[in-house]
C-alpha cells in the first residue's frame, strides 16, 4: 500500500486560531463566540452552507422561557426520557443555561412564534410533561440557520470555506509516528482538508479544531438526514484515538411521511403535541395499549409500537390521523409539512398520512465533558457529533438543538483558556501525497458498498435487535470495510469515497456498541436480553484500547 501522508514539508499550509467543521448550529453558534473573543476563527463546511441538519429541524427548541420557570419538571422529563443513563449533573446544567442561550438567539434575530397577546408560542412533544418548545411554526432550524450564517457573514474575523471536507487530524503522536519519534502529550496541530472544488487535499493549521459535524443518519437505509449526515467527525475522532461512547443508541423518529421512493420527509412529533392520532393499518388508534401517554409517549416507545403493529397486520406503513385538529390549525402550525404532504398529493385535513420509522438522531458520540473538551488537547466537539451525557439512552424531544448552543457558549470559554496556555510551538507537519494513488475509475464500487452497508444496518441493526442478527452486520461491514480501505489507498480522495470510508467505520462502531450492551434500555431494544440491568453504564470504545 501506497504510505499517505509522506513526511515532507507542506506546500501549502494556512493557519488559524481556530477551526471549525460544520456550519450547523453547534458550529455556527461556537464560531460566533470565538470571533467575539478576538480569535480568527475558520468554518470548514463539506457542501453549501446551510447544508445542515440544523436547518431541516422543524418542532423546535426545548427551554425553560423564565430565569423563574419550571427547571425541575424539564431535568425530569430529560431523565425519564434518558433511561436511567443520563448524567444528572450534565441535565441540570444545560437546563439551567437554556433562557440565557435562548436570549442570544433571539438577539441575533431568530423570530419565535408567537401567540395573539405576543407571548412566545409553546409546543408540546413526546416525552415531555409540560409545553415548552419554542419553535418557528415548523421551519425552526432553517430560521435558526439563517439568522447564525447572517451573523457569522457579518464577523470580519470568520472565513467561512465551503466545499471543504475535512479529513483527518495533524496530532504531535501522529507526527512522532511518521518521524519514528515518541511522543510527548498528544495535541491538535491542524487537519488535512480536501478542497472539493480543486481536487486538493490541503494542510491547515490550528491548535484548536471543534468538531460540529453531526450526526449519522446515512449509516442507514431510510433516514430523516440529509445527505451531509455522514458520521465525519465520529470517524475523524475515533482515528485519532479520541473515545467515542454510546453508538448504539440510534433515535429512530416514528414519523416520517412514507413515499414509496424512499425519501423520508419528517413529520414533526408537535402535530401529534395538537392533537393527531397514529392508527394501525385497521384504522385503529393503538397508542393507548403501549404506554398511558398514548400517541405523546415518548419516541422509542412509538417507533418500537409502530414496529410491533406493521409486524403484526404486515404493513408497510401506518397512517397519522390530523383531520382530527380542528379545521385551518394543520396549515397555520405545521405549513411545511402541510404543503409537501399536498405536493405528495395528500390533503392533510381530509386524508390520513402514510408514516414509518426512520433513523433520526444519534444520542452517543464522541465523548466531551460540559466544556464540550475531548480526550486529546485542542480537540473539542459540539452538537449532535458529541455525546454530553444529556440524552443517555434516549434524546427527549428539542433537547438537540439547545445542547448544540449551550456546549458551544461552554466550549467556546474553554477554547479561550486552552488558547492562552495552548504552546506556541508550531512543528513542521507533512504534507499529503497521493503517492501510487490513481484517479478513480470503478466508482460502481462505491455505489454497490453503500447499498449494501445502510441495507445490512436497516435490516440487521435497526429497532428491534438480536444478538444474532448484530453478529451477521458485524460480519458483512468487516468485509465491506477491507474493500473501502482498498479503495481508499488506490485512488485518489473524493467526497464519496471519504464519505463511504467514514460511514463503515461508523457503522461497525454502532455495531460494537450494540454487541457490548447486554440489556435494553432506552433506544437499544434486543430480544436477547429484554431486562434492564441494575446499573445503567456508558459503553466507550478507543482505538487501540478496546
Ligand atoms: C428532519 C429533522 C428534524 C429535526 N427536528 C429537531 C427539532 O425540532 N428540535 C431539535 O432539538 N432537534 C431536531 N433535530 C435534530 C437537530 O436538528 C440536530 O441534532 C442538530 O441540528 C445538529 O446540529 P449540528 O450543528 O450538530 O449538526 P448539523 O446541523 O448537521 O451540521 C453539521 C455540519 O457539518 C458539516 N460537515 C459534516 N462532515 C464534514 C466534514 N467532513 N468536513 C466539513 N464539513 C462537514 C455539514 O456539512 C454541516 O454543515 C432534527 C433533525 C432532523 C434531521
Amino acid at each position: 500500500m501506497p504510505s499517505r501522508p509522506k513526511p515532507v514539508r507542506a506546500a501549502r499550509e494556512t493557519f488559524y486560531d481556530v477551526i471549525v467543521v460544520g456550519s450547523g448550529i453547534a458550529g455556527l453558534s461556537f464560531a460566533l463566540k470565538l470571533a467575539a473573543q478576538g480569535r480568527r476563527v475558520a468554518i470548514f463546511t463539506k457542501k453549501d452552507r446551510a447544508e445542515s441538519n440544523t436547518n431541516h429541524a422543524q418542532g423546535g427548541i426545548a427551554a425553560v422561557t423564565s430565569a423563574t420557570g419550571d427547571f425541575a419538571s424539564h431535568v425530569r422529563d430529560t431523565l425519564e426520557a434518558g433511561d436511567g443513563l443520563c448524567r444528572e449533573d450534565v441535565v441540570r446544567s444545560i437546563v439551567q443555561d437554556a433562557p440565557a442561550r435562548i436570549q442570544e438567539l433571539i438577539a441575533l434575530g431568530v423570530g419565535f412564534s408567537t401567540l395573539a397577546d405576543g407571548r412566545i408560542s409553546l409546543g408540546k412533544e413526546g416525552g415531555h410533561s409540560k409545553r415548552r418548545i419554542l419553535h418557528v411554526k415548523d421551519m425552526t432550524g432553517r430560521a435558526i440557520e439563517e439568522a447564525l450564517l447572517g451573523a457569522v457573514a457579518a464577523s470580519p474575523r470568520i472565513t467561512l470555506r465551503e466545499h471543504v471536507f475535512a479529513i483527518d487530524l495533524i496530532t504531535t503522536a501522529r507526527l512522532a509516528r511518521s518521524r519514528r519519534v515518541s511522543a510527548g502529550k498528544d495535541r491538535v496541530l491542524g487537519l488535512y482538508a480536501l478542497d472539493v472544488r480543486r481536487k486538493q487535499v490541503r494542510t491547515f493549521r490550528a491548535p484548536v479544531v471543534m468538531l460540529a459535524t453531526g450526526g449519522v443518519g446515512q449509516v442507514y437505509q431510510f433516514t430523516t438526514n440529509p445527505d451531509i449526515a455522514t458520521g465525519d467527525g465520529i470517524a475523524i475522532a475515533y482515528r485519532a484515538g479520541v473515545a467515542v461512547e454510546n453508538l448504539e443508541f440510534i433515535q429512530f423518529h416514528p414519523t416520517a411521511l412514507y413515499t414509496r421512493e424512499g425519501e423520508r420527509f419528517l413529520i414533526s412529533e408537535a402535530v401529534r403535541g395538537e392533537g393527531a392520532v397514529l392508527r394501525n393499518a385497521a384504522g385503529v388508534a393503538f397508542m393507548k395499549k403501549y404506554h398511558p401517554r398514548a400517541d405523546l409517549a415518548p419516541r422509542d416507545v412509538v417507533a418500537r409500537a409502530i414496529d410491533v403493529e406493521m409486524k403484526r397486520l404486515g404493513s408497510r406503513h401506518v397512517w397519522l390521523d390530523l383531520t382530527v385538529l380542528p379545521p385551518g390549525v394543520a396549515r397555520a402550525r405545521f405549513p411545511n409539512i402541510y404543503e409537501t404532504c399536498a405536493r405528495h398529493g395528500i390533503d392533510v385535513e381530509q386524508q390520513w398520512v402514510p408514516v414509518v420509522p426512520a433513523a433520526h438522531y444519534l444520542c452517543g458520540g464522541v465523548r466531551t465533558n460540559l466544556r464540550a473538551e475531548t480526550w486529546l488537547a485542542g480537540l473539542y466537539a459540539c452538537g449532535e457529533v458529541a455525546c454530553t451525557g444529556l440524552h443517555g439512552a434516549n434524546r427527549l424531544a428539542s433537547n438537540s438543538l439547545l445542547e448544540a448552543v449551550v456546549l458551544a457558549h461552554r466550549g467556546a470559554e474553554a477554547v479561550g483558556e486552552y488558547l492562552r496556555a495552548a504552546p506556541r510551538a508550531r512543528p513542521a507537519v507533512p504534507g499529503w501525497v497521493d503517492g501510487d494513488a490513481q484517479d478513480p475509475d470503478e466508482r460502481v464500487v462505491l455505489e454497490h458498498n453503500s447499498l449494501e452497508l445502510k441495507q445490512t444496518m436497516w435490516d440487521y441493526v435497526g429497532i428491534v435487535r438480536t444478538t444474532k442478527r448484530l453478529q451477521r452486520a458485524r460480519a458483512r461491514l468487516a468485509v465491506l470495510a477491507r474493500e473501502i480501505e482498498e479503495y481508499y489507498w488506490n485512488f485518489k480522495v473524493e467526497p464519496r469515497l471519504l464519505e463511504l470510508r467514514n460511514l463503515v467505520l461508523v457503522a461497525g462502531l454502532i455495531v460494537e456498541c450494540a454487541l457490548r450492551r447486554k440489556e435494553s434500555r432506552g433506544l437499544h431494544w434486543t430480544l436477547d436480553y429484554p431486562a434492564k440491568l441494575a446499573r445503567a453504564r456508558d459503553t466507550v470504545l478507543r482505538k487501540g484500547g478496546g
